[in-house]
């Protein structure tokens, strides 16, 4: 991983490169974003370049500290993450893996570098003992802390470490790399990077997830025949989905960005988005479900801007209604039925 092969973040890299040119790097840094954001290629591109034998304005990929940061098999570049199961980094985690092996002199590169991933999940106890780390660490040692939340951290290790927060990536950067990356089409591409919302690893885990493509289609279906659905039919929707919903709650894939009705929420807000988008516009360069242009014209036909309106508010109040775990067949129900009341 080097700094070449991340999508934006232009702030974040060149604070970085002038850190290792300039020798004038910090010993303490948290790198703060949401999954998906890039976080861990950011960390190995830093750490990679500081091990470089021969660094220019990034790793040079050639020298044999290279190839080990690169094939995550540098002795210097220690990860440290939660124990499997577990679901804090312990403080024993932290002593074994750090606080106690600081002190031994890198084995063969300039720098001991430490990465901990999801460092918001250390404990206070934990916190307190990487911090002396922190406070003292000797000449050749870096800690990168990587995590979603870095509000969660003492207040004493905030105001020790640089703070790099990840920045959400512009759309059309995003549909270049699954273009040209995961030769991805491209009415999907723009589908999906606006989907991600910036996110890179979300985008790219759409693109590689079938599922996503089956609950998609399964939104389309619904948005177009719900004005004409009978109550019957309303019944069984709300039970395939409420079906759908509990498998997917019982297996719960970490490496998942959202849980399926998150899905699809944000596709049927998207879908929504569209036709009130053409209504406004009857422009269909700006549609992102390419692929069903004449439904979204005939909706966009068939609904007033009021009732457009009111399917918009129907999803936010769907969504509190789940949050706040109100019946999930009586709140996918009133949903439906305010898409019905509003399309024909
Ligand atoms: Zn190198």
């Amino acid at each position: 991983m080097s700094f070449a092969d991340i999508i934006g973040q232009e702030e974040a890299k060149n604070l970085l490169r002038s850190a290792v040119t300039t020798g004038n790097h910090s010993h303490a840094y948290i790198f703060s974003g949401e999954k998906g954001s890039g976080k861990m290629m950011l960390a190995e591109a830093f750490a990679a370049m500081l091990q470089c034998e021969n660094p220019t304005d990034d790793a040079c990929g050639q020298c044999h500290c290279c190839k080990q940061s690169l094939s995550r098999n540098n002795p210097d570049i220690i990860y440290v993450t939660r124990e499997e199961g577990k679901a804090n980094i312990s403080v024993d985690v932290v002593r074994e893996k750090i606080v106690n092996d600081v002190d031994i002199k890198p084995y063969s590169n300039k720098y001991k570098i430490y990465i901990v991933d999801e460092a918001e999940r250390m404990n206070q106890q934990a916190q307190n003992a990487i911090l002396k780390t922190i406070e003292e660490p000797p000449e050749y040692a870096i800690i990168i802390l990587l995590t979603a939340n870095h509000n969660a951290f003492l207040q004493t290790i905030l105001s020790r470490c640089v703070l790099i927060q990840m920045k959400s990536v512009d759309t059309e950067s995003i549909v270049r790399i699954l273009r040209t990356k995961y030769e991805t089409v491209d009415y999907q591409a723009n589908m999906v990077a606006s989907f991600a919302q910036g996110n890179v690893g979300k985008a790219i885990a759409l693109v590689t997830d079938s599922n996503f493509n089956d609950v998609k289609n399964r939104v389309i279906a619904l948005c177009k025949k719900a004005g004409k659905m009978e109550e019957l039919q309303i019944a069984d929707e709300v039970k395939s989905i409420k079906e759908e919903n509990d498998a997917d709650k019982k297996n719960d894939n970490p490496e998942k960005f959202e849980g399926f009705m998150d899905q699809m929420l944000d596709l049927i807000t998207l879908w929504f988005k569209d036709v009130l988008l053409y209504k406004a516009t009857s422009d269909d360069n700006l549609l992102l479900f390419k692929e069903d242009i004449f439904d979204i014209h005939e909706q966009a036909n068939d609904c007033s801007y009021y009732g457009l309106n009111e399917i918009v508010k129907a999803i936010s109040e769907t969504r509190a209604r789940l949050n706040a775990n109100v019946n999930f067949e009586l709140t996918i129900m009133l949903l439906i039925n305010a898409i019905k009341e509003n399309t024909r």
